[in-house]
């Protein structure tokens, strides 16, 4: 059999991945396994669904040739517009999916849970949009943290219940969401946010944010006369994003798979979100995945300047990606990352999240030659980190 990146049949990435969940979760888990291909299949979904990106979400997204920031890194660079988005972000291609799915599956109330609130943000507006019942845990800490995400959510329907256990941020909110869904197996759907969680999430978000692949190459036809680029560069977070832009690439080994993590403040300085280089193999959020930790295996909070991409593990299929050298994993100072956001928004009057900063910074180190064609997945735009811009650069 033909080696693959994609994942097996029992939700495994190599050896990352899988459904470590409480036995009370395993119908709600199972239901979804059981459905999801199917219903993705469905004519009907898949027009539903489409119809949507398009007039709602307002997709395809352009794919962007940056000639100014093209000729300072010296080769030729598309920007994949995911900035362009309806919400700002790619995050809204996963929750339009998984709102529609949760419909196919007869449910009728939606929970989620969130760290920045960007996820958040993106649920509720899509329970909007269907008019269902919208529950968002977020950590107590961070509702104080992000309090204009929590107002977008507030406006936009949802309920923002605290998460007041442990650290008071995205892990205790976690299990707040997974009590509930125990509780509520039969009426409720759990969105999670990023190629996460137990299988079959990791996959059915990476299905959802294919669509950022399978654009990308119709457009790299066009543009280029071929359908892949060179390398594909994205940062990661959970993994989403990323997942999106690589995932019609993942097996075609003439292009190269490059990775943006955070470093914080230096990978060596304990405030840091780095997971391939810091983690080791366990469980997070009911997957096995890398996941930074203690040596007694207690999950330690991560660190970086930029809220989505400050999460203790990465996606199995990432992880696979990292332990098979089929990606290259390489990361970013939050240093790094601020002044790439100012550079792209003087030299091609775009500014990005900060996040997305972090695959703008690392351009200059990855030996494109001048011939290359490099796409760069734009996940998110800045208008939400202004003012972190402003602080740090004192504008
Ligand atoms: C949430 C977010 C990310 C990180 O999440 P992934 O699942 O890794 O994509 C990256 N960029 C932006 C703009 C985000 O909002």
């Amino acid at each position: 059999m033909k080696k693959s990146y994609q994942v097996d049949e029992w939700g495994y990435y190599g050896t990352f991945g899988g459904a470590y969940i409480p036995e009370m979760l395993y119908p709600n888990t199972e239901e979804l396994r059981s459905q999801y291909l199917k219903i993705m299949a469905e004519p009907e979904f898949q027009k539903e669904f489409n119809q949507l990106l398009k007039d709602y979400v307002g997709r395809p997204t352009p794919l962007y040739l940056a000639q100014r920031l093209s000729a300072q890194v010296g080769c030729k660079i598309y920007l994949k517009r995911e900035d362009l988005c309806h919400t700002g972000a790619h995050k809204i291609n996963n929750t339009i999916g998984q709102i529609l799915m949760a419909k196919k599956l007869g449910k009728s109330r939606i929970i989620a849970e969130t760290g920045a609130g960007q996820h958040g943000v993106a649920t509720a507006t899509v329970c909007a949009l269907m008019g269902m019942e919208c529950i968002v845990y977020m950590g107590e800490v961070d509702i104080k943290r992000q309090a204009p995400n929590v107002a977008r959510m507030k406006m936009l329907g949802a309920q923002v219940r605290p998460a007041t256990s442990g650290s008071k941020t995205l892990k205790d909110a976690t299990n707040e969401a997974i009590r509930d869904w125990i509780n509520n197996p039969v009426n409720t759907h759990y969105i999670i946010g990023s190629v996460v969680g137990p299988h079959p999430y990791p996959d059915m978000v990476a299905r959802f944010q294919s669509v950022i692949a399978q654009e990308t190459m119709e457009q790299l036809l066009e543009l280029e006369g071929r359908d892949y680029p060179d390398a594909v560069v994205a940062c990661v977070g959970g993994g989403s994003n990323a997942a999106g832009a690589y995932y019609h690439y993942l097996d075609r080994e003439e292009v190269r798979i490059i990775a943006v993590e955070a470093a914080g403040k230096g990978i060596d300085t304990h405030e840091s979100a780095a997971t391939s280089v810091l983690g080791r193999e366990g469980i997070i959020h009911g997957s096995k995945t890398l996941l930074m930790q203690s040596p007694d295996g207690q999950i330690t909070e991560p660190y970086s300047i930029s809220a989505g991409l400050d999460y203790p593990g990465i996606g199995p299929m990432h992880a696979h990606l990292f332990r098979s050298k089929r990606g290259e994993f390489i990361s970013a100072t939050d240093q790094q990352a601020m002044e790439a956001g100012l550079m792209l928004s003087q030299l091609e009057g775009i500014i990005p999240a900060i996040e997305t900063s972090h695959a703008l910074a690392v351009l200059d180190q990855l030996n494109f030659k001048s011939t290359d064609v490099v796409v760069v997945n734009l996940s998110g735009r800045g208008d939400k980190d202004l003012n972190t811009y402003i602080d740090y650069f004192k504008l």
